[in-house]
């Protein structure tokens, strides 16, 4: 359920080396989460995608800060709100005092009832009339100094100042930013996830295997964390295993998919829930050995692997116990 790279990220935010993950914007204007990113190297899931999954469960806690808008011409975030007029989309627009002549009805800037003396007197441009300021009705318009235009409400816009582009606001790139924090359920999960992984270390440390824990295994470009890698270079033996709790067919293909690459023995230790039959079967099946581990921190195989593995591999049979790994390398 949760890969090694993931428990990384939230074993940094248990131990405080890291406060939290907020978003920061790209050049792109592209919403990227810099600090998960440095944790997460799973190529098949992007650190949004991630950290929304551990949300989803309740490890991390996603908070609502801010939206951000993106040019939807070149991708520059920080668009400025501007006013346009809503005829020819021009920005150069005023809104200058409109007076109205109460007897004559004629509109127009204050400017052109000016009188060029020093009296408070104006002079109607429609009637010619001669009247002080008790007879007209002063209003605000706005005015378009390309197409000279005039209206009450402007077109409003979103202008970048990279390319110069204007678009209306429903136009532009809408980015919700998120914070996110480890909730107290993942504090407390995070830390029996690692427990559990350090016992399984230990398990094979004691029985002379080479053990490192959180590990990348890479393959090309691609990179796939996983949580332990045991090695004998006596034996040439080799295992991957992942610790989940909740396991499921996924993480029984994926653990698969990491010891084929290795050419080692997948191994999946599950915490919590006891693994299901069906998938008990499946993994049996691909190879991939379940075990569990018990309240006591003992660690058993399922038993329905006995019922279920008659004609299945060497390997899970002729396991014993649940961890008898001295008899895995004789039968290797
Ligand atoms: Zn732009
Ligand atoms: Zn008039
Ligand atoms: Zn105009």
């Amino acid at each position: 359920m949760v890969r090694a790279d993931a428990l990384r990220l939230l074993s940094a935010l248990s131990d405080g080396s890291l406060a939290g993950v907020e978003p920061t914007i790209d050049e792109e204007g592209r919403v990227e989460y810099t600090e998960a990113q440095h944790y997460l190297e799973f190529h098949g899931a992007s650190p949004r995608e991630t950290l929304d999954s551990l949300a989803g469960v309740g490890l991390l806690e996603k908070e609502y800060t801010s939206k951000t808008y993106v040019c939807p011409s070149c991708r520059t975030g920080g668009l400025q709100f501007i006013t346009a007029c809503p005829y020819c989309e021009s920005t150069h627009t005023d809104r200058p005092a409109f007076f109205e002549h109460d007897s004559c009805g004629y509109v127009g800037p204050s400017t052109e009832f000016e009188e060029n003396d020093l009296s408070d007197e104006h002079r109607c441009p429609n009637c010619d009339a001669r009247f002080d300021s008790s007879e007209l009705t002063i209003e605000r318009k706005h005015r378009c100094q390309e197409c000279e235009e005039r209206f009450d409400t402007p077109a409003h816009r979103l202008w970048c100042r990279d390319c110069l582009h204007l678009c209306p606001p429903e136009e532009a790139i809408e980015n919700t930013l998120y914070d996110y924090r480890l909730s107290d359920d993942g504090e407390r999960w995070c830390s029996s996830q690692i427990d559990a992984r350090d016992l399984l270390a230990d398990e094979f440390e004691s029985r002379g295997f080479e053990v490192e824990v959180d590990i990348t295994v890479r393959d090309g470009e691609k990179a796939y964390p996983v949580h332990l890698r045991a090695q004998d270079a006596l034996l040439d033996q080799q295992l991957v295993a992942d610790v989940h709790s909740g396991v499921d067919a996924g993480d029984v293909r994926y653990i698969d998919l990491v010891a084929q690459r290795l050419e080692a023995r997948p191994l999946v230790l599950s915490v919590d829930d006891d693994p299901s039959t069906e998938l008990l079967r499946t993994a049996t099946e691909q190879g991939v050995t379940i075990l569990r581990l018990e309240r006591d921190d003992s660690i058993t195989r399922p038993s329905a692997v006995e019922v279920e593995t008659e004609s299945g591999s060497n390997l899970v049979k002729r396991v014993t116990s649940a961890f008898d790994l001295s008899s895995w390398k004789r039968t290797s």
